[in-house]
């Protein structure tokens, strides 16, 4: 594994998301920056943490709890040789959730980004009582308005996010959402505006509490548009690992 790569491409993109906070008048720490790994290997995993990423972000749910796991043990037995003890990662749940998979995602994960039916909010909520945690989570909006896009569509998120809001074990931190894929930045734009309104709506009407504060939006093509609209949340993949062999992502999904 190339650190160095991996290094250099982790400060290129903490530095392009500063210098997108500075044109936006913003403080570069108001936007988080989620390591996506995905296929990367636990190694790597382990490199970035090393690194200094702080936030971690997958997609499936059998390699997360996987991953969570390794890396926990991984870092309890450094806690144990060395004086200092390791700051752990947070990990996100950025990929489409089913009901099934919601007990197995709990004991690891520290938010899920990707909540977008009031039945898998239930689900969560009822499993979460089980175990005494209240999970932070974020609502996905469909922003491109594309109906093969997950995420709630942006006319009915009001009305999920007052119906979370009486689930006890949630905590509904803000809002989530994927930019079309399309080179056209205007097309970004909208979406990511579209989703920026919505957020402000939810605020001004005090539909969610303070701690409704969260908008994860932009990805290695589209980041500096997310931060311009107000991210403050980033999720990158592929712009940390450029110039880095990786396996393909499965092209089947689990089941
Ligand atoms: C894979 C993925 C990302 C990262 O995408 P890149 O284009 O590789 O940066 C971000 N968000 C979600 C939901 C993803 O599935």
């Amino acid at each position: 594994m190339n650190v160095r790569k991996l290094s250099e491409n982790w400060k290129r993109i903490e530095q392009r998301v500063g210098e997108a906070a500075s044109r936006a008048r913003r403080d570069p720490k108001s936007v988080t920056i989620v390591a996506v790994t995905k296929t990367a290997s636990v190694e790597i995993v382990q490199a970035l943490v090393d690194l200094g990423v702080r936030d971690l972000g997958e997609n499936r749910v059998q390699e997360f709890a996987r991953r969570a796991a390794l890396l926990k043990e991984w870092l309890d037995q450094r806690s144990a040789s060395a004086a200092t003890t390791a700051v752990r990662p947070r990990w996100h749940m950025i990929g489409h959730l089913q009901r099934n998979k919601v007990k197995a995602l709990l004991p690891w994960v520290d938010v899920i980004q990707t909540v977008d039916s009031l039945r898998l909010a239930e689900e969560i909520d009822a499993q979460a009582g089980k175990i005494g945690r209240v999970i932070p989570i974020l609502l996905e909006v469909n922003a491109s308005g594309e109906s093969n896009k997950t995420g709630v569509a942006v006319a009915a998120a009001i009305h999920l996010a007052e119906q979370i809001r009486t689930l006890r074990q949630l905590d509904l931190r803000g809002l989530m959402a994927m930019g079309p894929l399309s080179d056209d930045r205007e097309r970004v734009r909208q979406a990511f505006g579209r989703v920026r309104e919505l957020f402000d709506e939810i605020v001004g009407e005090r539909v969610a509490g303070p701690q409704f504060r969260e908008l994860s939006m932009g990805m290695s093509a589209d980041f500096e548009i997310g931060i311009e609209l107000g991210a403050t949340c980033v999720r990158i993949g592929s712009a940390l690992f450029e110039g880095m062999e990786l396996p393909a992502e499965p092209a089947v999904t689990e089941s």
